[in-house]
């Protein structure tokens, strides 16, 4: 079974529809999909599975959130997509983004790039501003040549653009998804550039707060890391997810489908859903 339960669609900042994201998935053999969008589940309105009918959907999002200064991903799946937990949480998030937007774009204009909110925005259409956004914006106006430049540069950790005061604690994120009977997830633990120290005292906070599942395979990965994160999802009795992380095609690293299987030793967050 290819299973990947971490994707994006249009709603937040991947580059297919969600329609066309469910036909990608179907064409590349994923037997059960979450699309996980940034702080919105708009992906499931009205969703198209007409070219996907064998597909087995599981409702999910991705929420941003702040643990000891770090920004923190955290994916709810199986949640109930009519919760009013999940409205109010979501409209919480919309807020917190759009004010986080305007500081991002203030420090941008700072920093020397003017514009920058008209340009992101333009970009994101009508789906909630993040940074990619911004990294799109400054490499079309030839301030970068390229969006990892423009992460180096402007918006990754410690840079102008890493404004991360808005979002909510790892703990009231997962009181949200609990409330909307999902189950919650640390996403790709291992790109918080933390020691394991701290990695393992983020996890042990995790499942404090009710968290069930840590992302053990994130995209290609390497054997070691995976290694790691199995140990320390096994250690504390949680479980394990996988997903791709997908947000455009030509990245063959994290494409829908890629990541799997978990390592034998781990039980899967499907058992669950
Ligand atoms: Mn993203
Ligand atoms: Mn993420
Ligand atoms: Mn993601």
């Amino acid at each position: 079974m290819i299973t990947d339960l971490h994707c994006h669609s249009t709603a937040s900042d991947g580059a297919l529809a969600p329609r066309d994201l469910l036909c990608r998935a179907s064409d590349r053999g994923v037997d059960l999909l979450a699309i996980t969008d940034h702080d919105t589940v708009d992906a499931y309105v009205a969703l198209d599975r007409s070219c996907a009918p064998d597909l087995r959907i599981v409702p999910g999002v991705e929420f941003s959130s702040q643990w000891r200064g770090c920004t923190i991903h955290v994916v709810g799946l199986g949640i109930d997509l009519d919760s009013p937990v999940l409205t109010k949480a979501i409209e919480r998030q919309q807020t917190a983004r759009a004010r986080r937007a305007d500081v991002i774009a203030e420090r941008l204009i700072k920093a020397g790039c003017n514009d920058a909110l008209v340009g992101a925005r333009r970009i994101a259409g009508d789906a909630p501003l993040g940074r990619p956004h911004f990294a799109q914006y400054l490499l079309e106006s030839g301030r970068v040549k390229s969006i990892s430049a423009a992460f180096k540069k402007y918006l990754g950790p410690g840079k102008p653009g890493d404004v991360k005061h808005f979002w909510p604690s790892v703990e009231t994120v997962v009181d949200w998804i609990r409330a909307a009977g999902g189950t919650a997830v640390l996403a790709h633990p291992g790109k918080y550039k933390l020691t394991n120290t701290r990695l393992g005292l983020l996890v042990d906070d995790f499942a404090a707060s009710g968290g069930r599942a840590i992302e053990v395979l994130c995209g290609r990965q390497a054997p070691d890391l995976t290694r790691k994160l199995a140990t320390l999802c096994n250690d504390r009795k949680l479980f394990a997810s996988c997903g791709s992380d997908f947000h455009l095609p030509d990245r063959p690293w994290s494409e829908l489908g890629c990541c799997g299987p978990l390592p034998a030793t781990c039980r899967p967050v499907w058992e669950l859903l």
